[in-house]
C-alpha cells in the first residue's frame, strides 16, 4: 500500500495550529468579561424605575453572564474533546503499528523450494539452498545447473524465459 498522507487529517491540523495560536485571547476575553460582569454595580441607577416588558439592565447583564459563561465551559470542553481526540487517534495508530509490526513479512521464495520436481534434481540440486528464488524459481547458479543438466539430455530450454516459468 502506498504511504499517502490523509489530507482530511493534515487540513485539521493545519486548523487546530491556527485555533491553538488563537484559543488563548479568546478564553482570557470570555473571563475578563465575567470578571466585569461579576462586578457590575447592581443596577443603582434603575431601582426606582417600574419594570417593564423589556429587561432590566441587571437582567441583561445576568443573561449575558450565562451566555458568557456557557460559551466559556463549551469552549474548555470542545478544548479538552480535541486533545484527547489526538491523543486517541495516536494510541490506534500505534497500536495497529504494533499489531501489524508482530506479522513475519511474506518469506521470498526461496531456490531450494523451486527446485522441487525439476529434472534431474537429485544431480544438479541443493535441497539446503535458501538463496532467494531469481529465475525459474531458483538462485542463479541452481537455475545453471538446471539449464545445463537439460542441455547435456538434449531437453529444449528455449521455453525457459516464457513469463511465470
Ligand atoms: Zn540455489
Amino acid at each position: 500500500m502506498n504511504r499517502r498522507t490523509d489530507r482530511d487529517l493534515t487540513v485539521a491540523s493545519l486548523n487546530l495550529s491556527h485555533i491553538a495560536g488563537s484559543i488563548s485571547d479568546a478564553r482570557i476575553g470570555l473571563h475578563t468579561h465575567l470578571a466585569r460582569l461579576d462586578g457590575y454595580p447592581g443596577g443603582g441607577e434603575r431601582l426606582g424605575v417600574t419594570a417593564t416588558a423589556e429587561l432590566t439592565t441587571v437582567e441583561q447583564s445576568a443573561q449575558r453572564r450565562i451566555a458568557l459563561s456557557t460559551l466559556a465551559d463549551e469552549l474548555d470542553h470542545a478544548r479538552q474533546h480535541a486533545i484527547s481526540a489526538v491523543y486517541a487517534l495516536a494510541r490506534k495508530v500505534e497500536q495497529a503499528q504494533r499489531l501489524t509490526a508482530q506479522v513475519p513479512p511474506e518469506s521470498p521464495a526461496l531456490c531450494c523450494n523451486g527446485q522441487g520436481g525439476k529434472e534431474g534434481v537429485v544431480e544438479w540440486g541443493d535441497p539446503l539452498c535458501v538463496l532467494p528464488a531469481v529465475k525459474g524459481g531458483m538462485c542463479q547458479m541452481h537455475y545453471q545447473r538446471w539449464y545445463r543438466h537439460r542441455q547435456e539430455l538434449g531437453i529444449d530450454t528455449s521455453r525457459d524465459f516464457q513469463p511465470g516459468v
